[in-house]
């Protein structure tokens, strides 16, 4: 059996023609750039996510970057990230002249907790960027307070978590911004790439428009330097053509989550694999933990990342028995080459040293099977349980 991590084939198939009629109304139009396509997805999303304003950003590190740049974020200031992340969170800091402060992540969730801003945030602090990693909202409530009492912008790094939410707080509507991404693996993907910013505050939108159109609200009279950040009319129209479709994806994603936990919990006890709490180190030998939800968190499983020992070695069982895996994200941003200057040493951010070694994302796309699942936790149990010798001959 075949179980790739991610299936887009199998998500086309059903909504083509809706998809290949949106694509043709564009070229029909041969309106490919901003237009009413774009201020119709753009309504439609800030209207799902609960915001006043939603703008269409060529990507989601466009928008990362561009809601600093509405920030005022530059030379000088400092912006808080997670050290675990995708790049991007922390690239955009740096490629503004700002200092990335890094800090560590809850071993349970993997996201920042207030606790981690506060232990590392400066007076130079201008924004904080709370990642809500696979999926899962970041306890935005603590970060809110804190930022507000030290008048610091928190940007929302929601890339990996459209529909998440906690109680009636959306990702995306919570912080002073939220960055979304449509990149093809992301829950809404398009047909390349994409993303979007969100914000309630309405000069932020203004200069957010402003800043994705080269600065200039009239053709060749720019009032700040920006850059090209637009989202294409193509993939707008993509995306909205695919928006209906989403709550159903996402439920099958929560399924499959929920069908995976049995399925381990079923299959781990008669393997002699013992399923517990992610802890702050290593995930030991013969010992796996699986994603913890947060209570009263909607999770939406852009990822499923289990921590096991023997990382490597299953990962290299897995690829031979035709199951895709990956590991999101190997090197935390304080050991990355590029940001050596900043000067963070291994050891730094355990909790972020040993997910980077110990997780591995397992297949999770809407359009898996009961079958496909029982394969995946056979070969995942089948790869820990390696003797020893042959594991590491894997490596
Ligand atoms: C995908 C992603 C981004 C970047 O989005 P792109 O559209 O690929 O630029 C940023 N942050 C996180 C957490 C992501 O998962």
């Amino acid at each position: 059996m075949q179980v790739p991590l991610l299936d887009l084939t199998a998500q086309f198939a059903p909504i083509r023609s809706d998809v290949l009629r949106a694509i043709e109304a564009v070229c029909d139009s041969q309106r490919f750039i901003n237009g009413p396509v774009v201020e119709g997805f753009e309504r439609a999303l800030a209207d799902r996510v609960g915001v006043a304003h939603a703008v269409g950003m060529s990507s989601g590190t466009d928008a990362i970057l561009a809601g600093l740049m509405a920030a005022g974020v530059g030379p000088g200031d400092d912006v808080v990230t997670p050290t675990y992340s995708f790049f991007a969170t922390a690239g955009c800091v740096w490629r503004l002249g700002a200092r990335p402060v890094l800090a560590d992540v809850d071993p349970a969730t993997l996201n920042l907790t207030v606790d981690h801003v506060a232990a590392v945030i400066t007076p130079k602090t201008k924004a904080i960027i709370p990642v809500h990693l696979y999926g899962q909202l970041a306890e935005m409530a603590p970060i809110m307070a804190l930022a507000a009492s030290r008048g610091v912008v928190v940007i929302e790094d929601a890339c990996q978590a459209i529909d998440a939410a906690e109680g009636a707080a959306h990702a995306g509507a919570i912080g002073t911004m939220g960055a979304f991404s449509f990149f093809p693996s992301k829950n809404l993907g398009g047909f390349g790439d994409g993303g979007l910013a969100t914000t309630n505050d309405d000069a932020l939108a203004q200069r957010l428009r402003l800043l994705r159109g080269h600065g200039a609200h009239t053709r060749y009279h720019h009032e700040i330097v920006g850059g090209n950040f637009r989202l294409d009319a193509l993939q707008a129209a993509v995306l909205h053509a695919k928006l209906p479709h989403l709550d159903g994806w996402t439920s099958r994603r929560r399924s499959n989550a929920a069908r995976y936990r049995w399925l381990f919990a079923e299959a781990a006890a008669r393997a002699g694999i013992t399923i517990a709490a992610p802890a702050e180190g290593p995930t030991p030998d013969g010992t796996m933990s699986l994603p913890v939800e947060r209570p009263g968190v909607y999770h939406v499983y852009n990822q499923f990342v289990v921590r096991l020992g023997r990382r490597d070695a299953v990962k290299a069982h897995l690829t031979g028995a035709g199951v895709g895996c990956e590991v999101y994200y190997p090197v935390p941003f304080h050991l990355q080459q590029c940001f050596a200057s900043l000067g963070y040493q291994r050891g730094a951010f355990p909790v972020a040293e040993a997910a980077a070694g110990d997780s591995l994302a397992l297949p999770i796309y809407p359009e898996l099977t009961e079958a496909q699942q029982r394969y995946v936790v056979d070969a995942v149990l089948a790869g820990m349980t390696l003797t020893p010798a042959v594991a590491d001959a894997t490596r």
